[in-house]
């Protein structure tokens, strides 16, 4: 556990891209275009309510959650922890050290 250390997360954003979470959460958009919809994978709706900009890196949903926010905020939601715990779990299985080193 990391506990207690901090995170360097804008050197963490720089590293993960929506498309790398996307993955990760094995989530498949229904139609290609800036904004792709699909349905939501943190509600767990059927529809397109859930939209993400790949470009961008930030998704919303439109349904049951309005909210949204960037890749790391997606993984957080789509596992249910929070911010510090999902980033810590990202990191892990993409293979980005969250503790930048300083030389
Ligand atoms: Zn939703």
């Amino acid at each position: 556990m990391a506990h207690g250390r901090s995170i360097d997360f804008s050197y963490v954003k720089a590293q993960v891209t929506m498309t790398d979470v996307l993955r990760l959460i094995e989530w498949r958009p229904t139609r290609l275009a800036d904004w792709v919809r699909g349905p939501c994978p943190v509600h767990g709706g059927k529809g397109t309510s859930f939209a993400v900009n790949l470009r961008l890196g930030v998704w919303r949903c439109h349904s049951r959650c309005q909210r949204g926010g960037d890749a790391l905020a997606l993984y957080a939601a789509v596992t249910k922890q929070p911010l510090y715990a999902a980033t810590i779990e990202l990191c892990r299985r993409l293979g980005v050290e969250p503790q930048r080193k300083r030389a």
